[in-house]
């Protein structure tokens, strides 16, 4: 029998990781919409990398046409109702509303959730499979790039299947996106809208291990690569496989799929990173209980990627920063289990072949952390393997395509999302990938046209 505390502890947990943002009413979503210009030539669009007609939905709000504001988002966007809770507004379409010059911007991420929230709710339906032109599509990945070109190309009338190597489709939405800012169940109604229009996701299935590329290649007359990328590289310091050392993914992954329990990460964390990925561990960790999580960054908190509203988020969290500082040494007990992090403090020098000051070890300046976990966020590694079976040129592991067609070295294989987005391209976003997966559904068709509309 489960001990009554331990009942109260995992419901608290769970408390921990429920949304945050709170639905707006009905009168709030009224009186915001109201406050828009509804500008000609509308600066918000153009900063929208899917376009969303926003005035035209927002103006939809405002007459009290719910379902045709939510019709005018998910139609640019396949993955609406999760860009209304992801995407960083700030820096996209509400960073370039013109009220941000005389009072302040738009809720604009707020009243796209009132819309596609209603339309979740309502269940209504959406848009319509296409008639059948007898071609048929394979995409790998049900990520969010994925699962926008598996939508577009359905209503356009392929067949389409979508091999994922995951139990659940979804990609980083259900899998890597911490659940207090995107609930699994917003991600399940999207795969939802895609599975309606006739989409075959066919899940545990990894292409290179239970299906072939070669095979996938012979038996499709396109295919699309939306892998994403791959788990967090190694730190390449002693004592990293030591238990209580988490890859940041996995670590986000398990609070979303897993069991909460405080064991998971103890009371005293450092984050080993400083971009959202770092971020999201931190305060996911702050989240199970921990009393005490450091970020540590070898760089300054002006070379810091995570974004500014991101960095704002961890403060408030409780979450320190330990800048100029790197990690030199895990260091565990006798029983295999971390304990503490041998670190080193550091200085910037000169630039490097990217233009950035290189950070270099300040000689005899070595201090240890006590630790119970140490959470590794320092980017994600690249599925070269897969993307060398499929045959296809890459500059380590970032897939090469023409960037107005999304075609690959292979014409038969295209590609987008997180597979192809390189270095220097700041961080990647849910928003990007699904209009990558968009585009490259419109290239597939104007090639492979067969006379049918879009439905
Ligand atoms: P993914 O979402 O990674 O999907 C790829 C899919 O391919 C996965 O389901 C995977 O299982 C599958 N797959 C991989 N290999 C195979 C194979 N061999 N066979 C079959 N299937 C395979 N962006 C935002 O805009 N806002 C955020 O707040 C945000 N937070 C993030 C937090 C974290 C921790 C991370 C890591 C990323 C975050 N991002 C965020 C970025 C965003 O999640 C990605 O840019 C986006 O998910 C990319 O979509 P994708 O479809 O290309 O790839």
């Amino acid at each position: 029998m489960v001990p009554i505390q331990e009942n109260a502890m995992t419901a608290q947990l769970k408390r921990n990781f429920v949304e945050m943002n709170i639905r707006m009413t009905k009168n709030e979503a009224l009186e915001e919409a109201n406050r828009c210009l509804y500008c000609y030539d509308a600066p918000c669009i153009k900063a929208c990398p899917t376009s969303i007609p926003i005035p035209n939905f927002i103006k939809k709000i405002a007459s009290g046409n719910i379902k045709g504001s939510a019709m005018t988002i998910m139609e640019a966007n396949p993955i609406g109702a999760s860009c209304a809770r992801v995407c960083p507004t700030e820096e996209l379409c509400e960073g370039a509303c013109v009220l941000n010059a005389s009072t302040k911007p738009i809720k604009i991420g707020h009243l796209q959730r009132y819309a596609t929230d209603w339309a979740m709710d309502s269940d209504v339906e959406l848009f319509k499979q296409g008639q059948s032109n007898g071609l048929k599509i394979a995409i790998v990945g049900s990520g969010p790039a994925g699962l926008s070109a598996a939508r577009e190309l359905s209503r356009f009338g392929y067949s389409v299947t979508i091999f994922e190597a995951e139990a659940k489709a979804g990609g980083l939405g259900n899998y890597g996106i911490v659940s207090f800012r995107l609930p699994n169940n917003v991600v399940d109604w999207e795969i939802e809208q895609v599975i309606k229009l006739g989409v075959d996701i066919k899940t545990n299935t990894r292409v290179g291990v239970d299906i072939s590329a070669d095979d996938i290649l012979a038996r499709y007359d396109s295919v699309i690569l939306a892998v994403g990328m791959g788990s967090v590289p190694k730190l390449g310091i002693e004592g990293e496989d030591l238990a209580g050392v988490h890859d940041a993914i996995e670590f986000v992954k398990q609070t979303k799929i897993g069991s909460l329990t405080e064991e998971i990460v103890g009371k005293r964390v450092a984050v080993i990173g400083a971009g959202n990925t770092a971020i999201d561990g931190a305060t996911c960790a702050v989240r199970l209980g921990a009393e005490q999580v450091e970020i540590l960054y070898r760089r300054t908190e002006k070379e810091m990627t995570a974004y500014k509203f991101e960095y704002e988020f961890a403060k408030q969290d409780g979450v320190g920063f330990k800048w100029l500082t790197a990690p030199k040494r895990v260091i565990g007990d006798e029983t295999g289990k971390v304990v503490g992090l041998e670190c080193v403090k550091m200085q910037l020098g000169e630039p490097g072949v990217d233009g950035r000051q290189r950070p270099e070890e300040v000689k005899g300046s070595e201090f240890v952390m006590e630790l119970d976990a140490i959470i590794k966020a320092i980017g994600q590694t690249r599925f070269i393997q897969l993307i060398e079976a499929f045959g296809l040129q890459h500059t380590n592991g970032v897939v090469d395509i023409d960037e107005t067609t999304m075609q690959t070295s292979n014409k038969k294989v295209f590609a987008c999302g997180d597979v192809v987005f390189g270095n220097g391209q700041g961080e990647a976003m849910v928003v990007t990938a699904a209009q990558q997966g968009k585009d490259a559904a419109y290239i597939i068709h104007e090639r492979l046209r067969k006379p049918s509309e879009i439905a």
